[in-house]
C-alpha cells in the first residue's frame, strides 16, 4: 500500500507522519515524490489498513492499495499521464511526437543532413548514437565527444532537442553536456547501476525495453529511475525476441502501448526501426502504433542508407522519411491528434 502525502508537507512534518506510522508498527520506506507529493510505502493487509483509516488524517491526500511492485511509476499513484518536455517536444501531452535520426553520428555532413530532414519531416527531436552498444567488438563503436559535439551543432542549427544512448556512468556525465535526453537501450535496460545513476540527473530519460524483458521487470527499470528522483521518464518499446529470427530482428509487441498506458502514467512511444530491422516495414508499423496509442515514434533515418556504419538495413532514406511523416501526419489527423 502507498500512501500520497498532500503538497508541500514540510520535512519535519514527514518525520512525524514516519513516527506516527511506526507507532502503528510499520515500517515505512519513503519512496520518493511524485511531482509534488511524498509517497510512503507500507507493508499491510488490506483488512488492517481498512481498520486504520488513515484517510482521514489531514496530511494524507490519497491511500492507494497496491499490489504492483512498481509504485511511483503506476497509474494508481498518479492519475493523471505524466507530461515530459525535452526542448520544444512533449511526449504524453495527447500529442504525437517524432524522434529521428541515424543509427550512429558518423560524420559532421552525415548528421547534419539527416538533421535538416528530420526537422522538415515534423520531427522534433534528433537522435544518434555516439557511443554504439555493438554485438561486435570490431563493429563501429561511435565517435563518442565528437559525436556528442555533432549533436550539438545539429541542434543549433535545426532547433531540434537531442538524445543519445549512454552506456554506463563515463558517456553519461559526457552526454550530460551535450544533449537534451539520454537512452537507456535495450541492452542495459537491467543495468541497475546505470539506472540508478541517470536517476539522479536532470535530463528526461527514454528507456527502451530489453529484448527479452516482461513488462514487469520494464516498469521495474523506471521505477529504478524513479526512486532515485528522475521522473521524467518517456518508455520506448522496440520488438523482442521471439522464435522468429529469419525475416524479422525482432517481433513488435504494439498490445503494451495501450497495456503499459493502463499500468503506468508514463509515456510510452514505439521503435518501429530495431522492432522489424527492415525498413519496407517500418511505416506499417509506425502508422499502428500511433493509432494503439503511442504517445510517439523513434526512427532511425539516414540520408545515404547503403552507406550507413550502422543499422543501415532499417534506416528509412530521405523519401521514405517524407513518406513516413506525411502517414504520420495522416493517422495523427484521423485520430484527432496533433503531429
Ligand atoms: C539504438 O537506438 O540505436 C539502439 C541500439 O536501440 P536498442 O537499444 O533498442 O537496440
Ligand atoms: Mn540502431
Amino acid at each position: 500500500m502507498v500512501v500520497v502525502l498532500k503538497q508541500n508537507v514540510s520535512p519535519s512534518e514527514v518525520a512525524e507522519i514516519n513516527r506516527r506510522l511506526e507507532g502503528f508498527g510499520f515500517s515505512p520506506r519513503l519512496l520518493g515524490k511524485r511531482r509534488n507529493n511524498i509517497v510512503i510505502d507500507i507493508d499491510i493487509e488490506p483488512d488492517v489498513l481498512k481498520g486504520l483509516d488513515l484517510q482521514t488524517l489531514p496530511w494524507v491526500e490519497r491511500v492507494v492499495p497496491l499490489n504492483n511492485p512498481f509504485k511511483l511509476a503506476s497509474r494508481e499513484v498518479r492519475g493523471e499521464n505524466s507530461v515530459v518536455r525535452v526542448g520544444r517536444a512533449a511526449f504524453g501531452d495527447g500529442s504525437v511526437t517524432l524522434i529521428a535520426g541515424p543509427c550512429a553520428v558518423e560524420s559532421r555532413k552525415q548528421l547534419l543532413e539527416a538533421a535538416r530532414l528530420a526537422a522538415i519531416g515534423g520531427a522534433k527531436v534528433l537522435r544518434g548514437g555516439a557511443f554504439k552498444p555493438r554485438t561486435s567488438p570490431y563493429s563501429f563503436q561511435g565517435l563518442e565527444l565528437e559525436g556528442l559535439k555533432l549533436l550539438t551543432e545539429a541542434a543549433a542549427e535545426t532547433g531540434l532537442a537531442t538524445v543519445t544512448e549512454v552506456v554506463d556512468e563515463r558517456s553519461l556525465e559526457m552526454a550530460l553536456d551535450y544533449v537534451d535526453m539520454v537512452q537507456v537501450g535495450a541492452r542495459n535496460m537491467q543495468n541497475f547501476q546505470l539506472l540508478r545513476a541517470v536517476g539522479r540527473v536532470e535530463k528526461p530519460v527514454l528507456l527502451k525495453r530489453g529484448m527479452s524483458a516482461t513488462v514487469k521487470e520494464w516498469l521495474m527499470a523506471a521505477e529504478y529511475i524513479m526512486s532515485e528522483g528522475n521522473e521524467d521518464i518517456v518508455l520506448c518499446e522496440r520488438g523482442i525476441r521471439t522464435f522468429e529470427q529469419q525475416y524479422m530482428r525482432n517481433t513488435l509487441d504494439l498490445s503494451v502501448v495501450p497495456l503499459v498506458k493502463q499500468l503506468s502514467h508514463l509515456p510510452v512511444i514505439v521503435d518501429p526501426s530495431h522492432a522489424t530491422g527492415r525498413r519496407d516495414l517500418i511505416i506499417p508499423m509506425a502508422r499502428a502504433a500511433v493509432a494503439a496509442g503511442a504517445d510517439g515514434l523513434i526512427v532511425e533515418m539516414h540520408p545515404r542508407p547503403d552507406e550507413a556504419l550502422c543499422d543501415g538495413k532499417q534506416s528509412l532514406s530521405p523519401d521514405e522519411f517524407g513518406q513516413l511523416s506525411r502517414d504520420i501526419e495522416m493517422v495523427s489527423r484521423a485520430l484527432g491528434r496533433v503531429f
